[in-house]
């Protein structure tokens, strides 16, 4: 036949012959010559080979090679679609694994005259072509949604399910609340009486709020919460928000209508913790959130000052670069280094008697309370140097992120030279 012109020449003859004295089935025969005839089936080629070389057919399960193996690919697809049965996915990848005793016969083989590709590549492809044609889903080599891998030796698919990763912004209403979930520091989880059997310092995160109409939507096992920075437990998020990427591990369904998610979302966590703007992303998104500096704007309520003083402090200190040392509240878990940020913008929005509503605009990782109270000395200038008052800072929100409407984010392209 004509699809077997190309295998049936002396050079190729003469290193079958080698491989006689092994019984091979076509495929292993024909997996030893994969370089040449592309386009055929290794089956075809090695029925191609024998036929010329007069020899009788093997069948796979008498081949030395395989074992049987290359007679069980139906079988082996069908544990694949088995396993794959409760995930939804429109890509999908099949890898394999062998006994190590195959792969050693497999050496032995390709000394004496093979030339051709791993049996576990033959697997891979011939399982992944009956896979696509039972579910009619699609193979994908670079970013497949779900990767099956096929232990041949104990008949087993393990699966490796490619997270889901949805990014959006999120605002928080009501202080108290970290934005991720914070483990108890005596116990780390288990329960005790510090934390009074919960294991959490905290009862409820922002994280905790997100996530748990997320993963009752996929089905995810786990899920975790990468935030574009973060605001201290007592301080608000409002505005646009902060953007955000929730990454659910191992999501049964992946396909979610993101609109009913946010709704799902926002009735669920009450009004304390809101989100927008939800989208599907990647796990490279997370990256960038987290290398991105963003200049943020606050309002803060201070008190302890008369409105002229703090006039006066306020107009000096607009536009000024300030060195903050590391804040003594965070010290103990952050290294002790100075800091250089500057005071993008600073005004007094209203005042009440002693207590002053500030709208501070800065540099990513400026630290607000900080640059009122001064910290002991340790951030400088300050607010309270400036003004020589006992300054309280009453509380704090974030109220932009990036610029005013939120919709692109402005970032500090230089890096600071005391952050490196
Ligand atoms: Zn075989
Ligand atoms: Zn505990």
């Amino acid at each position: 036949m004509d699809d077997c012109a190309s295998l049936t020449s002396p050079d190729i003859l003469e290193r079958a012959g080698r491989l006689r004295s092994y019984a091979l089935c076509d495929s292993c025969l024909g997996r030893q010559f994969v370089q040449v005839a592309h386009g055929l089936e290794n089956r075809r080629r090695g029925q191609c080979i024998r036929e010329e070389m007069g020899t009788a057919p093997v069948d796979p399960g008498d081949c030395w090679l395989c074992e049987g193996l290359m007679g069980e690919l139906e079988e082996l697809a069908d544990l694949v679609v088995e396993a794959l049965e409760p995930y939804q996915y429109a890509t999908f990848l099949v890898g394999s694994r062998v006994e190590e005793a195959l792969e050693l016969r497999e050496g032995e083989v390709a000394a004496i005259g093979g030339d051709g590709e791993p049996i576990k590549r033959e697997i891979n492809r011939e399982v992944g072509k009956r896979v696509e044609e039972r579910t009619g889903k699609t193979v994908d080599f670079s970013r497949p949604d779900v990767t099956a891998i096929v232990n041949t030796q104990y008949n087993h698919v393990e699966l490796d399910v490619r997270p889901l990763y949805i990014y959006g912004r999120y605002c928080k209403h009501v202080r108290g609340i970290p934005q991720t979930k914070w483990w108890c520091r005596k116990c780390r989880g288990v329960g005790c009486d510090y934390c009074g059997g919960e294991g959490k310092m905290y009862e409820e995160s922002v994280e905790e709020l997100v996530a748990a109409p997320v993963v009752e939507a996929t089905g995810g096992s786990e899920e975790s919460f990468h935030g574009a920075g973060r605001e201290d437990i007592d301080v608000r998020m409002l505005g646009h928000g902060r953007p955000f990427v929730l990454e659910v591990k191992e999501p049964r369904r992946r396909f979610v209508d993101l609109e009913s998610l946010e709704k799902a979302i926002n009735r669920w966590a009450e009004g304390k913790v809101t989100v927008s703007r939800l989208r599907f992303a990647d796990r490279a998104e997370i990256e960038h959130l987290k290398a991105a500096r963003w200049t943020k704007t606050y309002r803060a309520v201070v008190s302890g000052c008369e409105r002229g003083k703090l006039n006066e402090a306020v107009n000096a200190l607009r536009g000024c670069y300030i060195n903050q040392r590391t804040p003594s509240r965070v010290v103990h878990r952050r290294a002790d280094k100075v800091r250089r940020r500057r005071v993008l913008d600073i005004h007094v929005e209203d005042t009440a008697g002693d207590t002053a509503t500030l709208v501070i605009r800065a540099e990513s990782g400026t630290y607000i309370k900080e640059l009122v109270t001064g910290d002991g000395g340790r951030t400088a200038p300050s607010l309270q140097a400036l003004t020589g008052c006992p300054l309280h800072m009453q509380n704090l929100d974030v109220i932009a992120i990036g610029d005013e409407d939120g919709q692109e984010i402005e970032r500090n392209k230089e890096q600071d030279p005391s952050d490196t």
